[in-house]
């Protein structure tokens, strides 16, 4: 399984990436989890100073249905 870096590679608008904060805020990402990964970019800061990892990463399936939900949601592993 070859992985090379097309330069001329675009940003489809399927990949995409969020993450949430305890905060409550979002962050969106554009491009693909493997992207990301394969330049070391696993971190990235919310506007309120915390660290979010790709732990954090929504699927927008999962964001609407907690949207759906209201706080019925939980979060793994607490
Ligand atoms: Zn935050």
């Amino acid at each position: 399984m070859e992985g090379p870096i097309e330069s001329d590679k675009t940003v489809e608008c399927s990949g995409r990436l969020i993450l949430e904060c305890g905060c409550g805020d979002r962050l969106t990402l554009l491009g693909l989890k493997e992207d990301w990964l394969s330049e070391e970019r696993t971190n990235f800061e919310c506007e309120c100073g915390q660290t979010l990892t790709m732990a954090d990463r929504l699927n927008e399936e999962v964001l609407e249905f907690s949207r759906l939900m209201r706080g019925a949601y939980k979060v793994p592993g607490s």
